[in-house]
């Protein structure tokens, strides 16, 4: 027979003895691409009901990582699993390009040193052509990472939050939040990065714990001269020298208890718990008050180089319950540089006297210490200070400082006149539209999202910078305000045409007050990109400008708000966040349904990933040595999908090859190795009455209702472990106890193992995408399994659950037996007369007579033993006890010794490159009488001749 005739008779391609996953993935990935699959399963669904999804936009900074990796491969999971389930879902792919660190980049290719150069040196112009042209450059690199994780999105249509469209939808969502009243502009402090010269969010900085650095400085008790009063000082503690300067004022906790103490000839204020700073000097209490006593009361400032604003108040004692008594000397020092220190300030009517200037520099009229940095003037003022004998004491003190999430620059508060989301107002709709949102894992709910929501300041919101959408507000004189809503309306105003909302182009535009008649220019912040990112629902869409919108052909609840969004912890902060506050503030709505919260993947090092630690191996090689379904299960099946950290293992990731994927494959071969060798095909049959049919049935009908379950609930860490536990099953029991009826070409073993294949691919589809794509069309000769249905299951019956438990009895014998055998160094050729298995439940009652049989069989096949002795036991406790007869007659050492040369004899023929029905003579020194024509049969051999040792020879055909 030629071997085309033999392909001829094949009904499924051979399949690879040893597979390269890679390569496999690879031509699942060219057949998708060339037959549109992705496109056809979203046309397929085209009229289904949604499921919504809002993929969050990654930064078109730099390469993929891990953690774009992590985040891509839950949403394509389901994606793929709602669209078999019989949904449409949508996936657009997003980019975020507005921003510091598009900025930062563009510097650093022009080698600006600082912000002023921008203005200076470039011109606004030109630094704007060079963002669009960095954002507009990037991405191409991500498509390779996202085809070879197997995720399925839509990348031509992506959304980019620099296109006109999306800016105008940001625009309008502006526009809302200001109608409504949850946007104000007002003097507040926040955090301020001085090379980059812009208030930075609070939780851009709380996102990841390396933006705060460990610093030790000093830590000073300052002697404040109470006015009028000789030889008589207030103690104060701080740790910024720099804004000694200007401390206008200080503050006790009215309720506190203070105490004026005697020390050699002066006399100091302090809180009484607070006299342990004392240590060991000789102290006499002259006096004890309240807190609320000291008020009013007035002190010689430091430095007095500046003028008081007319109507302020100065060099004053206030109250405040923010101070404690819990470091320093319960009196703190006040300066325009501190969120507390601000409000008290406004409320107490305290001049503010600001010093530094946006670049950290104290400004030139500053005596002495003007020109400086403000960190490097620390050292001088605490100098100048000592020597004029205003220091009580200085130590050392360490603790977490911010940084800029972009420059790593420190961080300090500095007093904006900026925009601002009232987070304050909106807090209460926000706690509530929280109560319906599914969070996965469900304890960040009420965990981290509302303690950091509790906790939110209100929200900066305006940018000092350029690349970014623009404050929408063109501010007059008088102070009338115009707020536009749309391009429309802008240009309306104007009268002129927009096509470009960016700077400077925008700044271009003016409008005439409405309430005075003179030309109003628009206020020259950028918008924080969180506003576009928090936008994304509506501007993906250009909503509520698109021709679908407008034509009522898309209404609002049609994507908002969006079943499925997922992303990493640090967006807890960030993302989920802004979505949250926009979402209440707009709508009195959830921003998302169902959110699935991935952890973070660290460095084998338990350090961050870093690429000069070398402390993680490189994604695109092991993506090429591994494949990306190894990617996915290691993933998918880890804790990181429940929020948790995980250290990255190129071992772990290689063990799913090992542990899921071989094991799965060889199935598969094994299926298709016999199929084609007696020429079987799928045929509609009665389902096969053999226990281990039913078993393997009933197991994967458990297994897809388990599946189900878990996907439905976002939990793919128990989804893939279901499947795993399948995969075994298959392999080790299934296909282990079914090895001689698969051998003769069975029918119901070639089908079952079909039908189980065949539905575990569709199961496993969302998991593994490339794998199953493999196996299915193979087996099936279907077009993709990602174009099937999602099996439906229905719960199981009692005899099914029966059937199960008699498996699990009939494995835990086996498995019991099987280590009695190895105890007792017996082989499993050896065959044994029989074994007793005793326990408390009577076994195996609760089967049929021929279950029974089949049941008993199985066991007698495991273990090779002739008879099962089933034994009661009185004992309770007593699960399952198995005992071998380890007498070994004659007879069954001939037995024993027999299969042990036959398998002996089938080595050598494989050894010898002998093909299986090939018949053959063997020698050999010796062998029992017995079994003479067993060993022939098994064998195909012709003669048994005795020879000096073992030897098989083909007989020669004349
Ligand atoms: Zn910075
Ligand atoms: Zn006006």
């Amino acid at each position: 027979m030629s071997y085309n005739s033999l392909m001829a008779q094949q009904t499924f391609q051979p399949v690879d003895s040893i597979p390269y996953f890679p390569d496999i993935e690879k031509r699942v990935l060219d057949y998708w691409k060339k037959n549109k699959t992705f496109e056809k399963s979203l046309k397929l669904r085209e009229k289904s009901p949604r499921w919504t999804f809002l993929d969050g936009p990654p930064f078109v900074t730099g390469l993929p990582h891990y953690g774009s990796l992590l985040s891509s491969i839950p949403k394509d999971v389901f994606g793929r699993y709602w669209t078999m389930k019989g949904y449409y879902f949508r996936r657009l792919w997003g980019w975020d390009g507005h921003g510091l660190p598009i900025e930062n980049k563009v510097e650093n290719e022009l080698h600006l040193k600082r912000k002023r150069d921008i203005e200076e040196k470039v011109g606004v112009k030109k630094f704007i052509e060079l963002c669009k042209k960095y954002v507009n450059d990037v991405s191409g690199d991500w498509e390779w990472y996202v085809d070879h994780i197997g995720r399925w999105v839509d990348f031509k249509n992506a959304y980019k939050t620099w296109d006109l469209n999306y800016m105008e939808s940001v625009m309008w969502v502006f526009h809302e939040m200001y109608t409504k009243g949850f946007v104000y502009k007002g003097m507040r402090v926040s955090l301020f990065c001085p090379h980059c010269v812009t208030p930075i969010s609070n939780f851009e900085v709380a996102m990841d714990a390396d933006n705060y650095r460990e610093i030790t400085e000093a830590s000073t008790i300052y002697k404040f001269k109470a006015a009028g009063e000789d030889n008589t000082y207030f103690l104060a503690w701080s740790t910024t020298p720099w804004n000694k300067l200007v401390t206008t004022a200080l503050a006790v906790n009215p309720k506190l208890t203070y105490v004026k103490v005697k020390v050699n000839n002066e006399n100091f204020f302090l809180a009484k718990s607070t006299l342990a700073i004392l240590k060991s000097t000789d102290y006499k209490i002259v006096e004890t008050m309240k807190g609320k006593d000291l008020i009013d009361k007035k002190y010689e400032p430091l430095f007095d180089f500046f003028t008081i604003d007319e109507g302020k108040e100065a060099f004053v004692v206030k109250g405040g319950d923010f101070v404690t008594a819990d470091e320093g000397t319960g009196m703190v020092t006040i300066a325009p540089y501190g969120e507390d220190d601000m409000k008290l300030m406004q409320k107490e009517n305290i001049h503010a006297e600001l010093h530094v200037d946006e670049e950290g520099v104290m400004k030139e009229y500053v005596p002495k210490f003007g020109g400086m940095h403000y960190l490097d003037a620390n050292e001088k003022i605490d100098e100048d200070l000592q020597k004029r004998g205003l220091i009580f004491r200085s130590d050392t003190y360490s603790h977490k400082v911010p940084t800029c999430w972009r420059c790593h620059t420190r961080l300090y508060y500095a007093p904006q006149d900026a925009w601002y989301v009232d987070v304050q107002k909106l807090k209460p709709r926000m706690k509530e539209t929280n109560e319906s949102v599914n969070w996965v894992p469900d304890h960040f709910k009420y965990g981290r999202f509302l303690k950091s929501m509790e906790a939110a300041p209100d929200w900066c919101i305006s940018r000092s910078r350029y690349w970014g959408s623009p404050v929408p507000v063109w501010e007059c004189e008088c102070g009338e305000r115009f707020v536009p809503g749309s391009i429309k309306e802008l240009e309306e105003r104007s009268g002129k045409k927009i096509t470009d909302l960016h700077k400077p182009e925008i700044d271009d535009i003016t409008v005439t007050c409405k309430k005075c008649g003179r030309n109003a220019p628009r206020v020259p912040e950028v918008l924080d990109s969180w506003i576009e990112a928090g936008s994304a629902s509506f501007a993906e869409r250009h909503f509520p400008f698109n021709p679908s919108t407008n034509s009522g052909k898309e209404k609002l609840e049609d994507f908002f708000p969006p079943d499925f969004i997922s992303e990493y912890t640090g967006q807890i902060r960030a993302w989920f966040y802004v979505l949250h506050v926009i979402g209440a503030s707009l709508f009195d709505s959830p921003a998302f349904k169902n959110v699935l919260v991935s952890g973070v993947i660290l460095g084998d090092d338990g350090r961050k990933m870093s690429k000069n630690l070398k402390n993680y191996p490189d994604p695109k090689l092991m993506l090429e040595k591994y494949g990306g379904d190894a990617l996915r299960l290691y993933l998918l099946g880890s804790p990181v999908m429940m929020g948790g950290d995980i250290l990255i293992s190129e071992e772990e990731y290689r063990n799913q090859v090992k542990d899921m994927l071989l094991i799965l494959w060889n199935s598969y071969k094994y299926f298709v190795l016999y199929a084609n060798q007696f020429n079987w095909k799928p045929i509609k049959s009665n389902p096969s009455q053999h226990l281990l049919d039913r078993w393997i049935l009933i197991r994967l009908d458990e297994t897809g209702r388990n599946v189900t379950a878990f996907l439905d609930a976002y939990d793919t860490p128990h989804a893939v472990s279901e499947i795993h536990l399948l995969v075994d099953d298959i392999s080790t029991w299934y296909i282990r106890r079914s090895r001689d009826r698969f051998a003769s070409g069975d029918t119901n073993a070639l089908s079952t193992l079909h039908f189980v294949l065949t539905l575990l691919s569709r199961i496993a589809a969302p998991i593994a995408p490339f794998m199953t794509e493999e196996i299915y069309q193979n087996i099936t000769g279907g077009e993709s399994v990602h174009l099937t249905d999602y099996p439906i299951y229905e719960t199981a019956d009692d005899a099914d659950k029966k059937l199960l438990g008699a498996m699990r009895t009939i494995r835990e014998i086996s498995s019991s037996g099987n280590a009695k055998r190895k105890e007792a160094q017996l082989s499993i050729r050896q065959p044994l007369s029989d074994l007793t298995v005793t326990s408390f439940w009577p076994m195996p009652t609760e089967l049929s007579q021929s279950e029974a049989e089949q049941y008993e069989q199985i066991i007698k096949e495991e273990l090779n033993v002739k008879k099962i002795n089933w034994k009661k036991s009185k004992d309770e406790k007593l699960p399952i006890s198995v005992e071998l007869n380890t007498t070994i007659t004659a007879e069954l050492k001939d037995e024993g010794d027999a299969r042990m040369l036959i398998r002996k004899i089938q080595g050598l023929r494989k050894k010898e490159g002998m093909k299986l029905d090939e018949p053959i003579v063997v020698y050999a020194p010796a062998w029992p009488a017995s079994f003479e024509s067993q060993i022939k049969k098994k064998t195909l051999a012709r003669e048994l001749k005795k020879g000096i040792e073992l030897s098989v020879k083909r007989i020669e055909t004349p």
